[in-house]
This record gives structure tokens, sequence and C-alpha cells, in this order.
């Protein structure tokens, strides 16, 4: 079982996401920007994120960039949307370990994350 922040602005899609998890016994804390994400990380101290990357107030990109600087083992997934590829590639180059493409499938979300924990 692990702690795993799911951040995403939206909320229908945090919900799923956490019942996903949840019903594999894992932790769930949630954050809706990438402010509160940055935030609850230091907070918490999450093992995995989760990470959406457009959002208001602080995109996932940049509040990527600011866990790895605040913790260099900080392990992050990128939720991302088809057509997103340039964003994957920074996201990737500054430390993101993984992404899920969206439809978000409960397999591949669950073994991106068993992958980092396990
Ligand atoms: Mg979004």
């Amino acid at each position: 079982m692990a702690k795993i922040l799911v951040v995403d602005d939206a909320e229908f899609l945090r919900v799923r996401i956490s019942k996903m998890l949840s019903s594999e016994g894992h932790e769930i804390i949630e954050a809706e920007n990438g402010v509160k994400a940055v935030e609850t990380y230091k907070q918490a101290r999450p093992d995995v994120v989760l990470m959406d990357i457009t959002m208001p107030e602080m995109d996932g990109l940049t509040a990527l960039r600011e866990i790895r600087s605040y913790d260099s083992s900080a392990k992050v997934v990128m939720l991302t949307a088809l057509g997103q590829e340039s964003v994957v590639l920074e996201a990737i180059k500054a430390g993101a370990r993984d992404f899920v493409v969206k439809p978000f499938e409960k397999e591949r979300v669950l073994s991106a994350v068993a992958k980092l924990v396990g």
C-alpha cells in the first residue's frame, strides 16, 4: 500500500482515479491545481504523484519541476491527453517517471503505480 497524491483540476477524474487506487488499498490525497500539489507534496510526502498537465494556477509541468527541486527522488507520473507529446517529453526530461494517456484505464494506472512502489 502506498500514499498517492492525485492532481487534476477535473474533480470527476480525481474521483475516478482515486477509486481505482483505493480499491487496491492505496491511501489517496487529492489536489486540484499545481500550487496545491506542491504544498500538499511538502506536507504529506506521498510515495507517488499522479499529475495532470493542464490546470489553472500552476500547470503540471511547473509543479513537477517544483516538486523535483524540493525532493529529487519524487516519483511523478504525468496524466496526459493525446496531442501533449511535446509536454510529455519535457516532463520526462524534468524527471517524470512515466505517463498515462486519457482515458485512464484502471490496469494502466495501477501498473504505473506498481512499478514505482513495488
Ligand atoms: Mg486538466
